[in-house]
């Protein structure tokens, strides 16, 4: 699957150390790899002196004691959240209460739209729901410190309170898990929406930074083409899900069998999920008709 998008899964980089993938930025890997977070969730420091924390990572006492050591003698003047799943944003009171640093945000976790009568949402336990900025912030949005400007640009779809950071002056985007160079992002439903997420695709293409620092694996050095091939996978995505409609297939689980030939296991969830997302935005589009809200058990057909 996906093999039209070049991914790059090479990172040769020990949780909890530093490294310094570009200039003036700092990383440091959390140790919690798995399926969804690769080989773990980046935390990224910018500048020297006062500096700021963007996605301080999940919490865990062995991370949040890594990146604090790593600014030890620095002044912390800022701390940003890409998004608010268990993996990124839980080590921000620890983090916060050790440097007095501001926290900004989109806002709290929430849905990308309400549940259905009868739904219950799959990802519940991974929305971080305590997690509260200092500063909301909108698209557009600057924050400047010494020797850093940042960029506040809205990328809902991966969540609805995604927000990506462009860092002004160094042509570099903290993509969070929007564009990744190892994966291509989840897009579940209720949390995630596929009609925003390939919005927020369109946008960064239009944007032009050419290095993204993403919430997992390598930095992508060619972001411009990779965002273009992300949005034509999407869309390759979309017509072979309209293509096994138009051959009789009605279920997402027939439809997960026959488009992710190969897929880990640990994933058929995630993909299900996936399609789900293709469909609502295919049902809200017209091509596809169900009864009812677009569901995980629904049956679904070719509209006219
Ligand atoms: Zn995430």
């Amino acid at each position: 699957m996906s093999d039209d998008i070049p991914f790059d899964k090479t990172l040769d980089l020990a949780p909890d150390t530093v490294d310094e993938p570009m200039p003036g930025i700092r990383r440091v890997m959390a140790d919690n790899p798995g399926p969804f977070t690769f080989k773990g969730t980046m935390s990224y420091i910018v500048g020297r002196g006062e500096v700021a924390i963007v996605d301080p990572g999940p919490n865990d006492a062995r991370h949040i004691g890594a990146l604090l050591e790593a600014v030890r003698g620095e002044t912390v003047a800022a701390i940003f959240v890409t998004h608010t799943h268990r993996d990124h944003s839980p080590a921000v009171p620890a983090v916060k209460a050790a440097t007095g640093a501001t926290v900004y945000a989109e806002g709290p976790h929430r849905a990308a739209r309400p549940l259905h009568i009868g739904e219950h949402n799959p990802l519940d336990s991974s929305g971080d729901r305590d997690f509260k900025p200092d500063v909301a912030l909108k698209d557009g949005e600057v924050v400047r410190g010494k020797g850093w400007t940042i960029e506040a640009v809205a990328t809902p779809g991966h969540t609805a309170n995604h927000m990506a950071y462009a860092l002004k002056d160094a042509n570099a985007l903290f993509a969070g898990d929007h564009v990744m160079a190892w994966s291509t992002s989840i897009v579940a439903p209720p949390d995630g929406a596929m009609s925003d997420y390939m919005a927020s695709l369109n946008k960064l293409a239009k944007r032009g930074e050419t290095i993204y620092l993403p919430g997992h694996g390598p930095a992508i050095r060619d972001a411009g083409r990779f965002v273009n091939y992300y949005i034509l996978h999407r869309k390759a995505r979309a017509a072979s899900i309209l293509h096994r409609l138009a051959k009789g297939e009605t279920d997402i689980p027939t439809l997960v069998r026959a488009i992710y030939i190969g897929i880990d296991p640990r994933l058929t969830g995630a993909a299900g999920m996936s399609v789900l997302a293709h469909l609502e935005d295919l049902v809200t589009r017209g091509l596809v008709v169900t009864d009812g809200a677009p569901a995980i058990d629904g049956i679904f057909r070719l509209a006219g």
